[in-house]
């Protein structure tokens, strides 16, 4: 099975992704995570793609359908895979269409996950993540059960994005608006359109998700 997860930031793609990754034995393909790590890494697509990141705006069409088009192509997606954070504009869902075309691969649905624009500032500022695993976790919403530690791995190190800051997120937001929404019709039209109330408790999300693709 290939997904897409569809959301604005911080509406809860990151997390489904882990869960249904899990349960479905799918590989999660995070552009963001791919690109965290180029800036890092210190890559030559990092060194592009941080100032971009850093203000909140869509770093280059090109940059990321080479990342998703390469990393398509290794063994461990063959048994299927879950984009989340890609597509982003309508040029990249085009493209994706294309790759997908030329590889003999399909998509079978794409998940939209819906919340309000107020519910997302508050679950990107309390956003952190475990620094050994990638476990995601929030201040108010989600806590490890044991204060410090990793409910997955134990791990004591804990990190933030640095584009996790108020002035960022509002771009971030606009950058959807403008930029990503337009993909809702293109996939409503397509018929693999699955929508759902992101605005319920993780578990509760994660539920209607499971429903839609029973119904595949
Ligand atoms: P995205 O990948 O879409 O940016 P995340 O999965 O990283 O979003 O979630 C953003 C933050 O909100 C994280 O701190 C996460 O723990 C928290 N979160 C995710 N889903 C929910 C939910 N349904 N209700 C409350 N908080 C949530
Ligand atoms: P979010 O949690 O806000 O959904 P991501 O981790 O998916 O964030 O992305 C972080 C940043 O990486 C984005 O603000 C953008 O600069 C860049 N990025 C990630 N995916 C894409 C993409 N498909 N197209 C363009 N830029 C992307
Ligand atoms: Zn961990």
């Amino acid at each position: 099975m290939n997904l897409i997860l569809l959301g604005p930031p911080g509406a809860g793609k990151g997390t489904q992704a882990r869960m249904l990754a899990e349960s479905h034995g799918l590989v999660q393909l995070s552009t963001g995570d791919m690109l965290r790590a180029a800036v890092a890494a210190g890559t030559e697509i990092g060194i592009q793609a941080k100032e971009t990141m850093e203000r909140g705006e869509l770093v280059s069409d090109d940059i990321v359908i080479g990342i998703i088009s390469e990393r398509i192509d290794d063994p461990d997606c063959a048994d299927g895979f879950l984009l989340d954070g890609f597509p982003r504009t309508l040029a990249q869902a085009e493209a994706l269409d294309e790759i997908l075309t030329q590889k003999n691969k399909k998509l079978d649905a794409v998940i939209e996950i819906r919340v309000d624009d107020e519910q997302l500032v508050g679950r990107i500022a309390g956003r952190f993540t475990c620094a050994k695993c990638g476990e995601g976790y929030h201040d108010t919403f989600r806590r490890p059960e044991r204060d410090g530690i990793c409910d997955k791995c134990g791990g004591s190190e804990f990190s933030r994005r640095k584009d996790d800051n108020e002035e960022t997120v509002r771009s971030r937001l606009q950058a959807y608006h403008a930029q990503t929404v337009p993909l809702i019709g293109y996939y409503g039209e397509s018929g693999k359109l699955k929508s759902v109330d992101g605005m319920l408790d993780i578990e509760s999300v994660n539920r209607q998700i499971e429903e839609a693709l029973a119904g595949l």
